[in-house]
């Protein structure tokens, strides 16, 4: 398939929409269609997870960054610059921020009510929206009134409502929700003349939703394999007369080979035949796009998928994803001549900040206003309350409270997952570090939550990162080298020497884990057994001495399930063989949702740390530890170790003094 000509460029673009769409470019598709020919332009949202304002609630901010807000300002554009054009989400809508709480923890869906997200969806007159595997998050009644407030059909084809039935197409589906779709859309062609198209929309989830909400859909719901309802569906709908039939595919892209239940499937996806193109999404990468560079069967610059047009938008509204069609008229059927795809960001990174490239359009704010207002005041009131202090001060050299709330709600959250798997049973340990612990980001870079009411917007003081949870199974020797490999924030300390410092400023207090779980305790004398970037560096050495676990010296054969996220387990930090090989669950929540799903259950925190972990005594050594000046109110707290005062440290910190004697 060849190029009509070089493609206009996203400025010139962007530039046309922000000048208030005086100054439209049409795409070359719909300027130089044929008589037989017309330029169908599909729209892609995906992973919005209620991001409709340009804001950041747990930060409570503005961001540039997310929002469908900012994304609408590009359909408007776009609209313009196509003859014919459909807007399609691809799910992912309903959860993922804390406007989504607020609606299904405290405001509710009573009857009537239209969900904030929903909401903005009508007022942009989306074509349709596919179920991503978050919309089952509050449950399936919440989604139910969810969706009955859309005025757009919702398409998941994998998904039966209640038990499979022996073929595909005889599965029921769930309320407010279709397997596909065929739309009339009515295009123009080249000459002018108005046809009718029957385009044709079907949707799928990953199957892994039986696991991340089983407590919602265990024996009310039952999934089939992404491709295998494609092959059976694909089919009736060529029959029923679709021209052109694209996937929502709530599914990454992944290129291994293809197996049965397969969470990324949209690569095997491209290839059942009648499919014509694919909107993907649950990856929250961008397509085409850099990131899938080199994968067989992809093409990342062009955007194929098996030289199928695909597209995948980013997430929370960061891009618009674009599948340009030129479809073409040979008797009465239409087929795809032609395709290009994109995606266009709606900001972009200058000198590490995040600078707008669009505006908001207001009639989308306005649509949510009331509910974004609520969340605000949502975010900054009360959720929970906290029975200790939430703060980091003390977190590098003893068991903390700020690590603490971390680990208990990891732990709370894998232990659930485990329940059904090869895994259940296994005893579940929790890897967390403080993130927030002064060093480079100063003497006020602390986490510091007071005893007394948590807030939402306390828990990203609590979790920096918007990271994912994990887990990983190990050994207990494993256990071991992880804490072997976190050790390494320690200076190797000498007997009988006074006020040695104790903190290598070179490590980053993020790969400082804290294992809970289990009891050790870190022998100072000892040189670190790995290199700053987790090379073998001293095999002999051993710091974590004592290490226990139930009472007991921890076994090196026994298994270990260990609740982390997805830097660590992808590998961050090099720890000793802890990477995607020894994962055994990807979770598709963030740590933090975790944290407020969980302070949400418990109603009070009492993440009084448990002094698992101390150091083993040095005789007659000392050793200075800077941290920030507004710890001292804490610091009578720090009972694992003998600390005291110390005098100025650096550059506005406060210096401590801890004795290691025995
Ligand atoms: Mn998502
Ligand atoms: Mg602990």
């Amino acid at each position: 398939m060849k190029k009509l000509h070089t493609p206009v460029t996203r400025r010139r673009f962007i530039q046309a929409a922000s000048a208030g769409g005086a100054l439209a470019v049409l795409h070359p598709y719909s300027v130089f269609a044929k008589s037989n020919q017309a330029h169908l332009r599909i729209m892609e949202t995906t992973d919005l997870h209620v991001h409709v304002y340009p804001y950041d609630y747990y930060g409570d901010k503005p961001a540039d960054n997310v929002g469908l807000a900012r994304t609408a300002s590009i359909i408007k554009g776009i609209r313009e610059e196509a003859s014919n054009s459909m807007l399609i989400d691809n799910g992912d809508f309903l959860q993922g921020n804390p406007m989504g709480d607020y609606i299904a923890y405290e405001k509710g869906m009573s009857a009537g009510d239209i969900h904030p997200v929903i909401a903005a969806m009508n007022t942009l007159g989306f074509d349709a929206t596919t179920l991503g595997n978050h919309e089952f998050n509050y449950g399936l009644e919440f989604l139910d009134a969810a969706l009955a407030g859309a005025n757009f059909p919702v398409v998941c084809a994998n998904i039966a409502n209640g038990k499979l039935a022996a073929t595909a197409t005889a599965d029921a589906p769930l309320p407010n929700v279709k397997p596909y779709v065929i739309l009339d859309r009515t295009v123009l062609d080249g000459d002018g003349t108005e046809h009718t198209v029957k385009v044709g929309l079907i949707g799928f989830v990953p199957q892994q939703i039986l696991n991340w909400d089983r407590r919602w859909l265990e024996g009310n719901v039952e999934t089939r394999d992404i491709v295998n309802a494609a092959q059976s569906w694909v089919p009736q709908m060529k029959e029923e007369g679709a021209d052109v039939i694209i996937a929502l595919s709530h599914s990454g892209i992944d290129s291994s080979s293809r197996t049965e239940g397969m969470e990324n499937a949209s690569l095997h996806l491209a290839a059942v035949e009648g499919i014509d193109g694919l909107l993907c999404g649950h990856h929250h990468l961008v397509f085409p796009g850099a990131k899938y560079a080199d994968l067989p069967g992809i093409d990342a610059d062009k955007g194929t998928l098996f030289d199928k047009p695909a597209v995948m938008a980013g997430f929370w509204g960061s891009h618009m994803g674009l599948m340009d069609l030129l479809l073409e008229k040979s008797g009465d059927e239409w087929k795809v001549v032609s395709f290009e795809t994109e995606a266009r960001p709606i900001s972009e990174r200058v000198e590490r900040k995040n600078v707008a490239l669009v505006e908001s359009q207001q009639d989308v704010l306005d649509s949510v206003k009331a509910d974004h207002d609520a969340t605000l005041a949502y975010v900054r009131r009360a959720v929970g309350k906290t029975a200790a202090p939430l703060h980091s001060y003390f977190s590098l050299v003893a068991d903390d409270p700020s690590v603490q709330i971390v680990s208990q709600a990891q732990t709370w959250y894998i232990s659930d997952m485990m329940k059904g798997t090869q895994w259940e049973g296994l005893p579940v340990l929790s890897a967390a570090a403080p993130f927030k612990a002064g060093g480079r980001g100063g003497p006020d870079y602390y986490t510091d939550v007071p005893v007394g009411d948590v807030a939402i917007k306390n828990v990203s003081d609590l979790y920096l990162y918007p990271n994912t949870v994990r887990a990983v199974a190990i050994s207990g020797a494993g256990v071991k080298e992880w804490l072997e490999r976190s050790a390494g924030i320690f200076n190797q300390v000498k007997p009988g020497l006074a006020d040695q410092p104790l903190i290598n400023p070179a490590f980053p207090s993020y790969n400082f884990d804290v294992i809970d779980g289990v009891t050790y305790r870190i022998d100072l004398t000892q040189p670190s057994k790995y290199g700053p970037k987790g090379e073998s560096e001293n095999p002999d050495a051993n710091r974590i001495v004592d290490l226990e676990f139930d009472g007991k010296p921890i076994d090196p054969e026994q298994k270990f399930v260990i609740a982390t996220n997805n830097y660590r387990a992808g590998g961050g930090g090099n720890f000793p063989g802890i990477n995607a090989d020894a994962t055994i669950f990807v979770g598709p929540d963030t740590n933090r949702d975790v944290i407020v799903r969980y302070i949400v259950d418990q109603g009070t925190i009492n993440p009084k740390a448990d002094s698992n972990w101390s150091f083993a005594p040095v005789e007659g050594a000392s050793v200075i530890f800077d941290t920030g000046p507004a710890g001292k109110k804490h610091v009578s707290d720090v009972t694992a170790v003998n600390i005291e005062p110390a005098g100025e440290g650096d550059e506005g910190f406060a210096r401590y003094r801890i004795s290691l004697g025995g």
